[in-house]
């Protein structure tokens, strides 16, 4: 019996597979690679001791799935294969809908075929548009995405639920998640963008380690106590720790579930800068440029379903995140291309 695990050799998948690995199950990763190394997953067999099943394999191919389940005997799905770049996907919507929603729909049409009814879905906070309260319960209403990465994760919660709706042997919990950050402790796993990071953390580490000379600052004159824009940043680790948790949950006969993944409480951009310094020691030079397009105030979590219900919550604060993402880029200058 084991796992799927589609975009397993990416970012969150890799750590994932990990803790899925420490906590007994057997792992069958498909990917295809197109943001990710088989490096990522060489190194997590590293770590654990334990091989990976792994199959260069698009979601978006019906033969390449069929293939997999034809061998091996697969229990869950947990499906974070996906195209993320918030940037790209406004230039390429087109490409976004096709890999991300249509990819899914083939995914879920094939495990139907096979009666594999459960799956753990990546969604995003970014549903929830700008939010319309904070802390963000789950019950806070979805937003205005604004652009097409959001809009997918949006589209695809709903394609999930009528799924569920119309056919009540499915078991989805939709997991959304806040901002993850930092990398397994060892260092040997972490995250790799492609060029100039989107986000703030990696953006953060490339200015430590030398690799770009400042951090621009999107904004600083938001309603936020500093005036730049407040995340609930969530380490890796626990997020990945939450997909262990949601699969126990997935396994109960759930029908559909809805959990948010953060560690309920924001820091804002310059409160990032200041605790990064404080626990590596390396200054990263800033300037305040203008807001963002696109970019909301404040988004945090309230977690309290997942602690209730999923008995997780997480463990590691502000200070493990500098530290592990630090680690991860400084043994890693070039990601997994060094
Ligand atoms: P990632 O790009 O590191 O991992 C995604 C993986 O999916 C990659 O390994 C990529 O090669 C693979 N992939 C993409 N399209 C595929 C396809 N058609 N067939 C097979 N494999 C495919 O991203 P990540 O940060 O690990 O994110 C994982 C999931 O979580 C994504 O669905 C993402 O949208 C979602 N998510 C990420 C964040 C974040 O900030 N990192 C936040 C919220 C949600
Ligand atoms: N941010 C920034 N400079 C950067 C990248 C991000 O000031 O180079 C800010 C951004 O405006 C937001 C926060 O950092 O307030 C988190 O941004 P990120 O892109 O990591 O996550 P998201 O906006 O998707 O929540």
């Amino acid at each position: 019996m084991s796992i799927l695990v589609t975009g397993g050799a990416g970012y969150i998948g890799s750590h994932t597979v990990l803790e899925l690995q420490n906590a007994g199950y057997d792992v069958v990763v498909a990917d295809n690679l197109s943001n990710s190394s088989r490096t990522s997953l060489e190194r997590v067999r590293d770590i654990t001791g334990k091989e990976i099943t792994f199959y260069e394999a698009d979601i978006l191919d019906r033969d390449a799935l069929r293939n997999i389940f034809a061998k091996e005997k697969i229990t869950a799905c947990i499906h974070f294969a996906g195209l993320k770049s918030v940037g790209e996907s406004v230039a390429k919507p087109l490409e976004y809908y096709q890999n991300n929603i249509a990819g899914t729909l083939v995914l879920v049409d094939e495990m139907k075929r096979q009666g594999i009814k459960n799956i753990i879905f990546s969604s995003s906070a970014t549903i929830y548009g700008d939010p319309a309260f904070v802390p963000i319960t789950e019950e806070c209403p979805k937003g205005i995405c604004t652009n097409p990465y959001g809009w997918t994760k949006s589209m695809l919660e709903q394609i999930l639920i009528d799924m569920q709706t119309a056919d009540p042997e499915w078991n989805v919990i939709i997991l959304r998640y806040f901002n993850p950050v930092g990398a397994h402790e060892s260092g040997m796993i972490g995250e790799d963008p492609n060029g100039l990071p989107n986000n703030l953390m990696p953006f953060i580490s490339q200015v430590a380690v030398g690799k770009l000379p400042e951090l621009s600052v999107f904004g600083d004159d938001y309603d936020t106590p500093d005036g730049t824009g407040v995340r609930d940043y969530i380490h890796v680790v626990d997020l990945a720790d939450g997909h262990v948790k949601a699969l126990k949950k997935v396994s109960e006969n759930v029908g559909l579930k809805i959990y948010n993944l953060g560690t309920g409480t924001g820091y804002s951009v310059l409160e990032m800068v200041k605790n990064f310094e404080s626990v590596t020691g390396v200054k990263v030079p800033y300037a305040i440029k203008a807001r963002r397009p696109g970019d909301i105030a404040a988004c945090y979590a309230n977690a309290d379903k997942a602690k209730a219900e999923l008995s997780w919550e997480a463990k590691f604060g502000i200070k493990e995140m500098c530290a592990d993402a630090w680690n991860w880029q400084s043994k890693n200058p070039n990601g997994y291309g060094s």
